[in-house]
């Protein structure tokens, strides 16, 4: 089992420096097996069920990396980790900015599209998830502006359909008609605007796009918009 100095470790799940980590600890803030941890130089093993063990200023530690959260994304909230309004990671607690490993979202949803995305601080599963090659199907529901005219089924099944500006046609997609303005659309892409772009080529107008899944992973019903979760180790295996 791989060790790690106290301070080091909670330094980089985003707790403060190694300074402010020693302070802490020598205000009596910090636990092991209810035991107060005076030195924080001190090396412990890292074990998965060690935030079980360790309180910091009363609270349970954090999860250790990795981890993967599953997030309802509200509308008017950038994927970005820099921009100038309201970012996903705003969600999250605030000292999660600064962990390390960072935490990244696996993919990203337009501003002004809703439902399921992962976060990660996962590199390899960052990749995985998010290489063309594993065609990893993604589900939304579309609101149209225009009733739908009963072609595009075909169209985005064909393998042939091409989107402005590109060389290469769009992967075969499924669309699941729900009413005369609503649809369900699986992609197995990733290309920018690919669904809003998809209805655009035929001549409609997206109004409303939610993401309800990723590969055998949907978005639980009782997760409201703006609310995330961990996700278990056995439920990450499930979007693949
Ligand atoms: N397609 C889009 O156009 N936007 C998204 O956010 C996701 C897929």
């Amino acid at each position: 089992i791989p060790t790690v100095r106290i301070d080091k470790l909670l330094s980089s799940m985003g707790y403060g420096s190694r300074k402010d980590i020693a302070r802490i600890a020598r205000a009596g803030g910090i636990t092991l097996n209810t035991a107060v941890i005076v030195d924080v130089t001190k090396r412990i093993p890292i074990t998965p069920d060690l935030p079980h063990h360790m309180t910091i200023y009363d609270e349970a530690l954090d999860p250790l990396a990795p981890m993967v959260m599953l997030l309802n994304k509200p509308v008017g909230m950038t994927c970005s980790h820099s921009d100038g309004g309201a970012l996903v990671y705003d969600l999250l607690p605030k000292r999660w900015r600064l962990r390390e490993p960072r935490i990244s979202t696996v993919g990203r949803l337009d501003k002004q599209t809703s439902g399921l995305l992962l976060l990660t601080d996962d590199g390899d599963l960052l990749h995985h998830a998010t290489s063309p090659k594993r065609r990893i199907k993604k589900t939304y529901r579309v609101k149209l502006a225009r009733p739908l005219k009963g072609t595009e089924g075909d169209l985005f099944a064909s393998g042939r359909m091409m989107l402005e500006n590109e060389d290469k046609p769009l992967a075969p997609a499924e669309l699941e008609v729900v009413s005369a303005t609503e649809a369900l659309l699986s992609i197995t892409e990733g290309r920018y605007h690919q669904v809003r772009r998809m209805f655009a080529a035929t001549g409609n107008y997206v109004a409303g796009l939610h993401r309800e899944r990723i590969g055998g992973l949907t978005l639980p019903e009782d997760l409201a918009s703006g609310e995330w979760r961990l996700l278990t180790e056995g439920k990450v295996s499930t979007i693949f």
